[in-house]
């Protein structure tokens, strides 16, 4: 499987980095070695000083597809749950500057953090998703706010990526994007149901 992820999907938060509103969905893939196994804690890389927290919505694929259109985007999905993206934003941000590819600051071991999947097809378009970091909410969104709707998102990926069975998509962060610390508790919510919790070590 593989995980393709959206960046600066949410206007407000294209701004808080300083990017652009993009024209068209910006694109980027983690290795399947970035999953987070379930129970474990998320540990600190040694190489980073500035780990990021990104919660986003989740998008399992749930049979093959190549250059889907619009209108049947949405039965492509066979579950959705909310995850975290861990950036390395001082690697990220070196790199970027250097005009240099991310997967580094993005890819690295653990920073794919998936929730408990709820399974079945998209019966709504709007969720709300949440982050709390040590029970206080840091990260607040909802999908309506998208740039680029679920529906362009699978129809843009999948002109460049077939999408397999078992694939997951990262659908971009809101904003309130911020560093994490060695004893932080992060809790994710989709509509106020908590699906995720994590340690940081
Ligand atoms: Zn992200």
């Amino acid at each position: 499987m593989k995980i393709i992820c959206i960046g600066r999907n949410y206007a407000d938060h294209a701004e808080e980095l300083g990017n652009q509103i993009p024209d068209e969905p910006v694109v980027f893939c983690k290795p399947d070695s970035s999953i987070l196994q379930p129970r474990n804690p998320f540990v600190i890389p040694p190489w980073s000083k500035e780990i990021h927290h990104e919660i986003e919505l989740l998008l399992r694929i749930g049979r093959v597809g190549k250059y889907i259109d619009k209108n049947h985007a949405l039965s492509y999905i066979d579950a959705i749950t909310v995850g975290i993206d861990f950036t390395a934003r001082d690697l990220q941000k070196k790199l970027k500057e250097k005009g240099l590819p991310w997967e580094k600051s993005k890819g690295f071991d653990g920073s794919a953090v998936i929730g408990k999947w709820v399974p079945g097809s998209l019966k709504k378009k709007d969720y709300q998703i949440t982050l709390l970091k040590n029970n206080l909410i840091i990260q607040n969104g909802n999908t309506s706010q998208f740039i680029f709707s679920i529906e362009e998102i699978i129809s843009h990926i999948s002109k460049f990526f077939t999408l397999k069975t078992g694939d997951v998509i990262f659908t971009g962060t809101p904003p309130g994007v911020g560093p994490i610390t060695a004893g932080d508790q992060l809790e994710g919510h989709l509509d106020g149901k908590s699906l995720l919790s994590l340690n940081i070590r």
